[in-house]
């Protein structure tokens, strides 16, 4: 399935999610709660583009699927793509790959992060997210600067890992969790104290970097937090948006998640360009994640209200044009 949201800003972009549902209702859902989500990821990062998601659902009782299965699903939802001439724009997502991408693309042009293209986009995320860790440690503690910060990343996956990484490289001290226990490897590398999530969550620090899954800030841990402040990759950090006034009551400031991990997004929307893609522009392009989340920081002091609150009006601002 395929949910196109909005093409107020541009043709809708969104990733293709493969994933286990229990049933069709639960899919279509997901697919139509994402492609909302990001319209507002495009808009607010200012791009000429809209929100679309795309699904393929497996079956839970389904045994995994075979190379030759795999690739006609795939090829079905290519052809689904071509339907909607070009309104919709392909992308990897959970479950899917940049190998998956080339078999979408032998039925339609209109798939993105080709290796021929702009490639993988956890790296961009990553370099947007550590722009806006600095945006948000500067609105906390009056400095940018991550040297000397106590910071928990929680999921060491492709974004988390690299976000890990950039940084220890900027002299952070890193308390490090992931379900997956070969990641204590790139932990003992960056000299970070590993743990466990829920610890790494509720850690005494200056910020958290919640780049595992969605839901991470519930009624169990935010009652629980002990940081300044949360800016990471993940999406849907809150298991419910009710609880980022909590947060705030709490003193601690949560940087949208939506704002944070836009670096994919905008380094794809780079190769959409007419003279192509180009990393040094990518880059460029990336970084302005921080003057957004400064923005919306600015307009949620101004106006009392929370950083989702501004982020989602600065949003509605930019689909009206
Ligand atoms: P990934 O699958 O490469 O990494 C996720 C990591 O989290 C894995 O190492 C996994 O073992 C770990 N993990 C899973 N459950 C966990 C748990 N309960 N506690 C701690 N660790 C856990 O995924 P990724 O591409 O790095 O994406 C991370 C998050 O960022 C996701 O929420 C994704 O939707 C979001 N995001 C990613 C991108 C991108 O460009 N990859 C863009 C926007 C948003």
């Amino acid at each position: 399935m395929v949910a196109v949201h909005s093409t107020a800003r541009g043709p809708a972009l969104g990733g293709c999610r493969m994933w286990t549902y229990d049933d069709a209702r639960a899919a279509v859902r997901d697919v139509l709660r994402l492609s909302r989500a990001m319209t507002f990821k495009a808009a607010v990062a200012g791009l000429p583009l809209g929100g679309g998601k795309g699904v393929i659902m497996l079956r839970p009782d389904e045994p995994p699927l075979s190379p030759e299965r795999r690739e006609a699903v795939l090829q079905d939802f290519g052809d689904t793509v071509e339907a909607l001439g070009g309104d919709y724009l392909t992308a990897e997502d959970v479950g899917t790959g940049e190998p998956d991408m080339e078999v979408i693309a032998g039925r339609t042009s209109h798939v993105t992060g080709l290796a021929t293209g702009s490639g993988d986009p956890s790296p961009w995320t990553a370099i947007g997210c550590e722009v806006a860790v600095r945006a948000t440690l500067e609105r906390v503690f009056g400095t940018g600067d991550p040297s000397g910060r106590r910071i928990a990343v929680i999921g060491l996956g492709s974004v988390g890992g690299r976000l890990a990484e950039l940084l220890h490289e900027g002299g952070a001290e890193l308390v490090v969790a992931d379900v997956d226990q070969s990641k204590r490897e790139l932990a003992e590398r960056l000299g970070a104290t590993w743990t466990d999530p829920l610890s790494a969550m509720t850690a005494e620090v200056d910020l958290v970097a919640p780049c595992a899954l969605g839901g991470v800030l519930n009624d169990e841990t935010v009652p629980a937090l002990r940081c300044k402040a949360i800016a990471g990759a993940a999406n849907n950090q809150l298991a419910d948006d009710s609880l980022e006034a909590q947060i705030a009551e709490r003193g601690i400031l949560w940087a949208p998640d939506f704002v944070c991990n836009a670096g994919g997004i905008i380094n794809i929307c780079v190769e959409l360009e007419p003279s192509g893609y180009d990393p040094a522009r990518a880059e460029t392009n990336v970084r302005v994640v921080g003057d957004s989340l400064r923005t919306i920081f600015d307009s949620a002091a101004a106006t009392g209200t929370t950083p989702l609150t501004a982020a989602l009006a600065l949003g509605q601002e930019r689909l009206r044009g």
